[in-house]
């Protein structure tokens, strides 16, 4: 049986997407076996950001249709041969699909993978209703910005209807220089507004947007490799240590003077 863990925000762009990939891949790297869904209908997002948006034949609504076996709409991703992924419908029409069908498809899939990641789309609609309803964990993403923390706090307190067995934290795009200067808010600040545990921290890192725009999950040394490695084994093994933008900043910033110093 796979834990099935729902990857949410209310605010679009925060990085659910790029979370859930990267994530996916920490995980595979461990020697679990992952499946993505997008269920962001009608939106696709997950194949084009992992580059197989060109092995796609079948998808999520194919398979709740009958069109297709599950097997038949899951693809393995590039690099990691312990990820696959099961791509959205491109077609705009996703009135038609029920909760219960995506539930369907996940259940299914419980039964041969160890975990099932539902890249959840934004807002608290129908689509997000979809989403949650076939998950037993949650994630939810925000930014270290007011507008996306009362939107992920609005999130938590819906997700306290359903029946899950926990909901994790994680907070994106995080810059220990703006946190240094005193223009971002801390961490520890912004997971004061929660009740819930912070699993998660992620670097601002343009690695993240020039891999996603190669069609990867980020595979070289970086702030953002290490903080998706940490976050992977939080979820997996129950750790609680969280990656230190300020400590990596003033690490990175003690690097350069030392290079300087040796230049002169
Ligand atoms: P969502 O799925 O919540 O809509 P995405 O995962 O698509 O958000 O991310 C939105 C944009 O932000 C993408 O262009 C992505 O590359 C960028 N992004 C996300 N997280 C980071 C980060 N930690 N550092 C830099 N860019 C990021
Ligand atoms: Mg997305």
């Amino acid at each position: 049986m796979a834990r099935k863990i729902v990857v949410t925000s209310g605010k679009g762009g925060v990085g659910k997407t790029t979370i859930s990939a990267n994530l996916g891949a920490n995980l595979a790297k461990l020697g679990k076996k992952v499946v993505i869904l997008d269920v962001d209908i009608g939106l696709n997002n997950l194949d084009v950001v992992m580059g197989i948006e060109n092995k796609i034949v079948f998808d999520i609504v194919d398979c709740i249709e009958g069109r297709c076996r599950v097997k038949q709409a899951i693809i393995q991703d590039f690099c990691e041969p312990n990820l696959f992924i099961m791509p959205s419908s491109q077609s705009l029409n996703g009135t038609r699909v029920s909760g219960s069908g995506i539930k369907s498809i996940v259940d299914e899939l419980s039964d041969n993978f160890d975990y099932v990641l539902i890249d959840c789309p934004a807002g608290i609609d129908i689509g997000f209703h979809r989403a949650v309803f076939s998950a037993s964990e949650a994630l939810v993403v925000t930014t270290p910005h007011l507008s996306a923390i009362k939107d992920a706090d609005k999130v938590v307190d819906i997700l306290k209807t359903y029946c899950l067995s926990s909901v994790g934290l994680i907070i994106n795009r995080v810059r220990g220089d703006l946190i240094l200067n005193k223009e971002m808010m801390t961490v520890e600040s912004i997971s004061k507004f929660f009740d819930i545990d912070l699993v998660g921290v992620v670097p601002e890192d343009d690695k993240i947007s020039a891999y996603l725009s190669l069609g990867k999950t980020i595979n070289v040394k970086s702030k953002a490799l290490s903080a998706f490695n940490l976050l992977a084994q939080n979820i997996h093994y129950g750790f609680r240590k969280i990656y230190d933008v300020t400590y990596s900043y003033n690490g990175l910033f003690g690097y350069i003077k030392r290079s300087l110093r040796k230049n002169i």
